[in-house]
């Protein structure tokens, strides 16, 4: 496996991403993940929480490579059932998942901070629990794979198979952006992958337990998440203002 580039090779890399960007749009999702596999060596890693299109690229890249790193942001608030298909997944593709943790404990943050933060402060929460964890992981990478998907919210709308990402200041890769929801689950039933049971129980987009519920008919994929609040992201994709490279 290659190892990890150096600094030189990380800015010509972003020089590079507008032409890349143009090229990986006409890419099929198996050529993103070996080209990525190719480029970064142990310096990619795809980052995943289990929702039905992680299980797709995460069956996709175990065609591609063998063995290739993984990574979740365990908030310590998942649902049974996410952290039961997180066990499905390293049985059956036989790979260790890097599970990243917040730096304070559900209790420490209580004690900190006091009871139920995601209710008074949802973005504070989603900052202890996801984006901290997150830029401490990708601080060790070179560029993360994700499974976000153009339609899915507004603040995806823009984004390319292969792009530099301002916010985090490395190579973004999201090989599965221009699929439907519908093919992701063409794919999952073709493929007989295994996903979150909680997707049969009217929960299309999963979360933490005390931010996610069951959509009622005929409401958005995402009105479950952090119902009742306008936020519609946790803070891992939104694009920064004034960022042209990742829009
Ligand atoms: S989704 Fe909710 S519980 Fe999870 S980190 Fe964000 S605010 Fe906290």
């Amino acid at each position: 496996m290659k190892e990890a580039f150096d600094r030189k090779e990380a800015v010509s890399m972003r020089e590079n991403i507008p032409s890349l960007r143009i090229a990986a749009e006409d890419w099929s999702p198996a050529h993103v993940l070996q080209w990525a596999f190719q480029t970064f060596g142990d310096s990619v890693a795809l980052s995943s929480a289990f929702g039905a299109e992680g299980m797709v690229l995460i069956d996709i890249a175990s065609r591609v490579q063998e063995s290739f790193r993984i990574f979740t942001l365990d908030t310590e608030f998942l649902f049974p059932e996410t952290y039961n298909l997180i066990d499905q997944v390293e049985q059956r593709y036989g790979i260790t998942i890097e599970r990243v943790f917040p730096l304070l404990s559900p209790e420490e943050q209580e004690h900190a901070l006091g009871p139920a933060l995601w209710r008074r402060d949802p973005d504070q929460c989603c900052n202890i629990r996801k984006v901290e964890p997150l830029r401490r992981k990708l601080g060790e990478l070179q560029a993360w794979i994700t499974s976000i998907r153009r339609d899915q919210t507004a603040a995806r709308a823009g984004a390319g198979k292969i792009e530099w990402d301002d916010k985090f200041g490395l190579v973004k890769i999201n090989p599965l952006v221009d699929w439907s929801s519908k093919e992701v689950w063409q794919y999952i039933r073709e493929h007989d992958i295994p996903y979150n049971a909680l997707h049969d129980r009217s929960y299309p987009s999963i979360g933490c337990t005390h931010c996610t519920r069951a959509v009622r008919p005929g409401e958005s994929p995402r009105a479950g998440r952090w119902a009742g609040y306008s936020k519609t992201e946790c803070g891992l994709h939104v694009i920064e203002p004034a960022t042209e490279a990742q829009g």
